[in-house]
């Protein structure tokens, strides 16, 4: 989810686009021309556009289990998950019929439900971190109002993010590190006042001088640090041991708030997430994608006195007409209840080993350079000879390399996000069979680069 500088500028991937097999799908191609005219981009969310790789997104009429069908009828093996919230595979029966059962008695009552009291209980058994949570409709809003919370606790401004984290797309969280990761921040979108990216600072992920050096500089104003519960939104990669103690002891002795975002490594690295992996203990934690079964939830969570600065309580304003909406609450307990009740952890862990070897493997013998980055059910293969720790390390990835392996996987029926800047993600309805498939597929594509 890298800003468009630095996820499309590729020369030699125009040279690339002409060597590549076009599929054939007149349909999607149809609906794609269609969605131009209609809806900017013909796209609801930039990154599902494909301006990385070059080409048209292809529309999907239905998914199941590890499977996407398209509209042309082509069957593709997922790993995408729609960006992470399919954990259990696609269309998962306990939550199909969960959001049936739902919907039967009403979409939306703008007044408290059952459900709301049965996740929210949930959450807490899962995340041991979380004494009250409150549930809003996406992964940016949990983050949005997780720091305006962390700012009202401390009556603080500032708030530390590392460079290629994404939170969602609120103002203060589109900022990257500019020229100097110990400078101020810069607008990364058109539209965000300077004033209000000035009170972000941005440092390098994995870097405890840079970190040691903001918090000497600016620790009295600092309301909140930031972070991924690993970074997945510039490809992956991975903490050193120790950064996010460093994080957490710097935040305790200036005052400041540790927010761990979630959304993405939330109910999928663990049950309790990556600050079960780590210890980790963190003041507020903010979940989104996996919690909502595949509809549209987020939450933020933690210290039951920082949580009760939340209005009607305190004075920190945070609302939702549709939050807490009883299907989607379905959902988001139908799918943690599945995970709770299965082995799945273990299983992806399984898969994500099986997989990481033979890529492994693949680019030896196809004598391509990559650095394979996976943690559980989550995986990035950046093309690239150089260790990748930060997002200045995944900048060195050869994009054109990553756009020809895409599409040469793509048109072999096997679906990776397009671009390299993105994680891959496992389901629990993928089968060692579909990973052995795809090692295979993987292993013939990386020959042909
Ligand atoms: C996806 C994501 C978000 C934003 O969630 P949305 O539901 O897309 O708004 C925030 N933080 C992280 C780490 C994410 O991966």
């Amino acid at each position: 989810m890298l800003p468009r500088e630095q996820t499309e500028t590729c020369p030699q991937l125009i040279l690339c686009f002409n060597v590549l097999a076009i599929v054939n799908r007149p349909k999607s191609e149809a609906l794609f021309a269609a969605a131009l005219a209609h809806i900017p981009g013909g796209v609801n969310s930039p990154v599902r556009a494909f301006r990385a790789v070059g080409g048209n997104p292809f529309f999907v009429e239905s998914a199941l289990g590890a499977h996407l069908r398209t509209v042309d009828g082509d069957e593709l093996l997922d790993y995408v998950g729609t960006w992470g919230p399919a954990i259990l595979g696609h269309a998962h029966p306990r939550i199909i019929a969960a959001v049936k059962a739902a919907a039967d008695r009403g979409t939306s009552f703008g007044v408290p439900n059952p459900l709301e009291v049965t996740l929210a209980q949930r959450v807490k058994e899962f995340v041991p971190s979380v004494q009250k949570v409150r549930f809003c409709n996406s992964g940016t809003e949990a983050c949005m109002s997780a720091i305006r919370l962390a700012r009202g606790f401390t009556k603080r401004d500032k708030l530390l993010k590392f460079d290629g984290c994404y939170h969602g797309h609120a103002d203060s969280l589109l900022v990257k590190a500019g020229s100097g990761a110990l400078t101020l921040g810069q607008p990364d979108s058109a539209g965000v006042p300077a004033d209000f990216a000035k009170h972000t600072l941005v440092a390098p992920f994995n870097d405890p001088e840079a970190l040691r050096s903001l918090f000497a500089a600016h620790g009295q104003e600092i309301a909140a640090v930031i972070v991924e519960g690993v970074p997945a939104n510039a490809g992956l990669y991975l903490p050193r041991p120790g950064f996010y103690e460093l994080i957490a002891r710097l935040c305790r002795e200036s005052g400041a708030l540790f927010i761990f975002d979630e959304v993405m490594t939330g109910f999928r690295l663990a049950q309790g997430g990556a600050q079960q992996l780590f210890g980790l203990t963190p003041d507020l934690s903010t979940f989104g994608k996996i919690i909502g079964g595949g509809l549209p939830v987020g939450a933020l969570g933690g210290r039951a006195d920082v949580m009760d600065y939340l209005a009607p309580l305190g004075p920190v304003y945070q609302a939702g007409t549709l939050s807490g909406n009883p299907l989607a609450m379905a959902a988001g307990l139908a799918a943690l209840n599945e995970l709770a009740a299965t082995d799945a952890y273990a299983r992806l862990d399984q898969l994500g080993q099986q997989l990481e070897a033979g890529l492994i493997d693949a680019a030896k013998s196809a004598g391509v350079a990559v650095q394979w980055k996976r943690i559980g059910s989550m995986f990035c293969g950046y093309f690239t000879d150089r260790p990748v720790w930060n997002l200045a390390d995944a900048l060195h990835s050869d994009r054109a390399r990553f756009a020809k392996f895409f599409h040469g996987l793509l048109g072999a029926g096997i679906y990776l996000a397009p671009s390299q800047f993105e994680a891959g993600f496992i389901s629990a309805a993928h089968t060692p069979a579909d990973i052995e498939q795809t090692i295979q597929t993987a292993a013939k594509v990386l020959k042909t680069l």
